[in-house]
């Protein structure tokens, strides 16, 4: 309660603009994941892997926009492209263009991809690939995991409502139709996932996270996902993977990375360089279901789907900045800071998730027992510690999602994540009362 007490003390400009954006939009802002008690902060500037807030406070960035902000803020290769792009092609033309088809070929070159087509995001990419599937099987129904989060109206865990603590809203109404999807309660359980998938009729597709991102950044075991893709081929039901997250973990995408060779698979967040932006590509044989010049094909419409923005921004970003060599020095640097996050917390309430660049935060009651699912978040999560751990990173100058999830910026200097790791020290020996099992 202090250190609540003493956040909206220092924050009451951002308060005050809580107050405004009330009057307008409901809770204050268009993405409820962002909503926190007592009021979100509202951020002014972003340069590097800095923010910085209304009243002035300069962070560190360890959001990294959920994961789309991996370049960092103003990144200069991304701001020289938009800039070449509108200067010399425009904005968005009423037309295929060259700067479409050659993020397309570096897309399929990159991820090992035979076609794909781009969306304006993560959540459309996905409902495309479902609806190729559909096509392609003449079925229905998609298993999908407990804790998976596909995007705005394809989220299943039943808590995904936000950081507002207790007092979070239900889960945003699921606009697809839910009777469409099975859910398997258990990520990471093979046994269980392949009683499932095999008991499932009119089964079109299986689509899942390699790593579960919402649901705390849970890495799927190897042998569970490539048991799921073989469940998932077995019942001729197309397997998608959903990368929209984890391609940024491995040079190729984590699914190639783990050998699991999708049928489809989905992208996009930082290949945006933090533009709207999804693709989503794989076989010819099902990509072929939105070929138009196949009879009966999917039309796939969405006016900005190919804007040249983004498009050439995707290119520059996979080509020029986040090119396979720069992605395995990153994921090792994240690897190396999870450990050191991990050695400095053994012992205590808090431990660490995750892979590479993208990492998950838990604090629960026993500390130590291995999290493979999110119901074992939800069974041990203490969120007072959670909560009072996320207002003092704030007060110490970090910015991090109140859930605790951290996905690194690639401009990051080591000496900020020295300090990062300091500042967690710092935090188990002052509540070591609390923090220590
Ligand atoms: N899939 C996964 C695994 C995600 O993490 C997200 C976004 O967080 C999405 C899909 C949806 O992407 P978007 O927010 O671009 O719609």
């Amino acid at each position: 309660d202090a250190a609540e007490e003493r956040f909206a003390a220092n924050n009451t400009l951002s308060k005050a603009q809580h107050e405004l954006a009330i009057g307008s939009l409901p809770g204050g802002n268009t993405r409820t994941l962002l909503h926190t008690s007592p009021f979100p902060l509202c951020m002014k500037q972003g340069k590097g892997a800095y923010v910085w807030d209304l009243d002035g406070h300069k962070y560190l960035d360890l959001v990294g926009e959920l994961s789309a902000g991996l370049l960092g803020h103003t990144h200069p290769q991304v701001q020289a492209t938009i800039r070449r792009t509108l200067e010399e092609t425009g904005v968005s033309l009423g037309a295929t263009t060259q700067h479409e088809q050659a993020l397309a070929a570096e897309l399929c070159a990159r991820f090992r991809l035979a076609r794909v087509r781009m969306t304006n995001s993560g959540t459309e990419a996905n409902l495309h690939a479902l609806a190729a599937a559909r096509h392609v099987t003449g079925r229905r129904r998609v298993v999908v995991f407990s804790g998976a989060y596909h995007g705005a109206v394809l989220s299943f865990p039943n808590d995904h409502a936000g950081d507002a603590g207790d007092a979070a809203p239900a889960p945003a109404p699921n606009t697809v139709d839910r009777a469409d999807f099975v859910v398997v309660p258990r990520y990471n359980d093979l046994a269980l996932a392949r009683r499932v998938i095999e008991a499932a009729d009119d089964l079109a597709a299986v689509l899942v996270e390699p790593v579960q991102g919402a649901a705390g950044c849970i890495p799927g075991g190897r042998e569970f996902l490539a048991g799921v893709r073989e469940a998932a081929r077995s019942k001729g039901a197309v397997f998608i993977l959903d990368e929209v997250k984890t391609s940024r973990l491995a040079p190729h995408g984590l699914g190639a990375e783990l050998g699991l060779g999708p049928d489809l698979v989905t992208l996009g967040k930082y290949i945006g360089g933090g533009l709207a932006f999804g693709a989503f590509g794989g076989r010819e044989e099902v990509m072929r279901a939105y070929d138009p010049r196949v009879r009966g094909s999917l039309a796939h419409s969405g006016t900005f789907n190919n804007n040249t923005l983004a498009m050439s921004v995707g290119r520059t970003v996979l080509a020029d900045v986040y090119t396979p060599d720069v992605c395995v020095r990153f994921n090792h640097k994240g690897d190396r800071f999870r450990e050191r996050l991990a050695e400095v917390a053994r012992g205590s309430r808090l431990s660490f998730t995750g892979r590479g660049s993208l990492i998950g935060l838990h604090f629960t009651e026993d500390g130590t027992e291995e999290i493979t699912c999110r119901e074992d978040v939800n069974r041990k999560q203490r969120t007072d510690l959670r909560d009072l751990f996320w207002f003092e990173m704030l007060e110490a100058g970090f910015w991090i999602t109140r859930r605790g999830v951290i996905a690194l910026i690639l401009e990051t200097p080591d000496e900020e994540l020295d300090r990062f790791v300091e500042a967690v020290k710092n935090f188990l020996e002052r509540h070591r009362d609390i923090m220590m099992v």
